[in-house]
């Protein structure tokens, strides 16, 4: 085993360092490198790993094995003397993160008696398992008005190991099924928790926590939130939005959701007019079309089969004839005659093998064509057919 010193514990906030190398060797086509001291956090306990460079080559892995950690390189390293640079800003955003959650977890469980089952830090969210089956929105925000509180009062959180017979002196949040040492993250006097990850300072460093939603999970709450630069970016956005729209429609951010409800309410009157004018023009089409003897061949480029469909009973509305529409790749087919064609007949027996697809009814049919020729063709026959069956 190989004793190195982990910097990311004793100086969370240690960014660069100089170093050298206990060891290099090749796997799988990557370079791994082991160093006296590190300040990359290898993946573990929820958190994942850091980034950074090492003499300028950037790492692509951190991992721990055998009690050592692992740091990943596209290539090797010439020199024995290392100059290590963390990538301060993703470091800063898991310390963030994690220290949120523990925050949160303690005071769902402070509050409310709701214990966290698990954790979740990615890169896009936060979350946490709590057992809770439904909780309320007045508990959700009681949780974040109390974590934010914490975060003002700017508690240190403190880190120490426990040996086994020292646990039961202090209220442990958890107990880990792990043996030997317990590595211990207080938040001082509020939360005494098991954990192996890395945190901020002090409280006050979360910055803000914020939830952003919960949705039911395997009978617990599943809570998303952010914290720290996360939460004032979210901020930022949503500012933004909240700008834009207010001068959108011309009104104050407090007026927003009044105005638009009032602009929904308007689109459906708006809605409803159009139908009704739509209507209204389908009546007159159809008087203009009757106005001559059927049967009738429409064209109706980049209408809907509704309106294609309206406009086929306004049609036999006025009149007994037979209606083909055509929509440019669909053709829809109505009669109301007596002793009329069998319009999902005909479809089955001369737009199928033509490669259409569709069918119908005696009185009532539809046929889409990929092919334009093939339309084309289909309607010829369609012509021919209907002109028999009326001369009759
Ligand atoms: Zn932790």
């Amino acid at each position: 085993m190989i004793a190195i010193t982990r910097l990311y514990y004793t100086q969370p906030w240690l960014q660069e360092l100089e170093t050298r190398i206990v060891s290099q060797h090749e796997e799988n086509g990557r370079h791994v490198v082991v160093l006296e001291e590190t300040i990359f956090y290898p993946t573990g306990g929820g958190q994942p790993h850091d980034l950074g460079t090492l003499n300028g080559v950037p790492l692509l892995d951190v991992y721990e094995t055998e009690g050592a950690v692992h740091h990943v390189l596209p290539q090797p390293l010439e020199e024995t003397e290392v100059r290590a640079v963390l990538d301060w800003p993703r470091r800063l955003d898991h310390m963030q993160q994690h220290s949120g959650q523990h925050l949160l977890s303690a005071v769902f469980q402070d509050e409310y008696g709701y214990k966290t089952e698990s954790f979740h830090l990615g890169a896009e969210y936060c979350s946490i398992d709590i057992t809770a089956p439904l909780l309320s929105s007045e508990e959700q925000q009681g949780a974040e008005s109390r974590a934010n509180e914490v975060i003002f009062q700017d508690l240190p959180l403190l880190t120490y190991t426990l040996n086994p017979d020292e646990r039961g002196e202090v209220p442990l949040r958890k107990i880990p099924d792990l043996e030997g040492p317990l590595r211990i993250v207080e938040i001082k006097g509020f939360d005494y928790s098991p954990c192996s990850g890395t945190h901020v300072e002090k409280t006050g460093q979360i910055g803000l926590l914020k939830i952003l939603r919960t949705e039911k999970y395997k009978g617990m709450t599943r809570v998303y939130f952010l914290c720290g630069n996360r939460a004032f970016g979210d901020y930022q956005r949503k500012h933004e939005i909240c700008t834009k729209l207010g001068a959108l429609l011309a009104v104050p951010e407090g007026e927003l959701e009044q105005r638009v409800l009032l602009e929904l309410e308007r689109r459906k009157e708006v809605e409803r007019m159009v139908e009704e004018l739509k209507a209204e023009l389908l009546g007159m089409q159809a008087e203009r079309i009757t106005a001559e003897q059927g049967p009738y061949f429409v064209e109706l480029p980049g209408a809907s089969i509704e309106e294609a469909q309206g406009l086929a009973r306004s049609i036999l509305s006025l009149t007994e004839a037979v209606v083909v529409i055509n929509l440019g790749e669909r053709l829809i087919l109505a009669h109301n005659l007596a002793a009329g064609p069998g319009l999902g007949q005909l479809v089955k027996e001369k737009a199928l093998p033509l490669g259409g697809r569709g069918g119908g009814s005696p009185t009532g049919a539809q046929v889409y064509f990929s092919d334009p020729g093939k339309l084309e063709e289909f309607l010829n026959v369609l012509k021919q057919e209907i002109c028999a069956k009326i001369g009759e």
